[in-house]
């Protein structure tokens, strides 16, 4: 049975998280001290890693440093703050193999904990690759035709999941809760924004708008 360690010092957060993921079939241990998250998993036999950033006893990017100079391999999803985009890209350069900023829908991170379990490698390069367009997940970087484009770390995360869903018409919801949190203003037209913002730097005909529904990457 697939094991997963929820290093998370909020027991709302983990009896929620906890509940989820027995439910859809996973070995839960839940230790609120980064400390013990950190001997937990060095003493082995753990899939998966939820890893808070703010834990007592050791803070989670302390906790995930130390896992990756010992050698451990095994994957990490931080619980970020939804509005650190530092957070995200500390833990992504400590060696985090995903974030899930907070608050976040159960569903959101559950795919997450899937895809993550699912790759091969989880110490080697995790890309997206659509035609000429690669995102590499681990070291954040974006190509276009080979030529590096520049992303903030929102951008990142939209581009992110029209790659992960290319074909497919994503409403405005769906990205706001996944790549803006839960409790984001419904009426915002921040992903109007963004889906801009990603136009100009991919070129404008890779996202469609669809009227009524919202948007699609070819
Ligand atoms: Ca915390």
């Amino acid at each position: 049975m697939t094991r997963i360690l929820i290093a998370e010092d909020e027991p709302r957060i983990s009896a929620f998280v906890q509940r989820g993921l027995e439910s859809a079939g996973y070995a839960t241990i839940v230790i609120e001290d980064g400390l013990e998250a950190l001997d937990a998993v060095l003493a082995g036999d753990i899939d998966l890693v939820l890893l808070d950033v703010g834990l007592p006893g050791m803070d989670g990017f302390e906790v995930l440093r130390n896992l990756r100079g010992q050698g451990s391999a095994v994957p990490v999803i931080m619980l970020t703050a939804r509005t650190s985009t530092r957070d995200t890209v500390q833990g992504l350069d400590a060696g985090a193999n995903d974030y899930v900023p907070k608050p976040f829908k159960f569903d959101e991170l559950l795919a997450r904990v899937r895809s993550r379990l699912r790759e091969t490698t989880p110490t080697g390069p995790v890309s997206i690759v659509q035609g000429d367009v690669t995102l590499d997940i681990l070291s954040r970087r974006a190509t276009v035709n080979g030529r590096e484009v520049d992303l903030s770390a929102r951008e990142f995360a939209l581009a992110e999941q029209f790659m992960r869903n290319s074909g497919q018409v994503l409403s405005r919801e769906q990205l706001l809760s996944r790549v803006w949190g839960l409790d984001f203003d419904p009426g915002s037209n921040v992903v109007d924004v963004y889906v801009r913002y990603l136009r100009g730097k991919f070129g404008h005909d890779r996202i469609t708008t669809v009227r009524g529904a919202g948007y699609r990457w070819e």
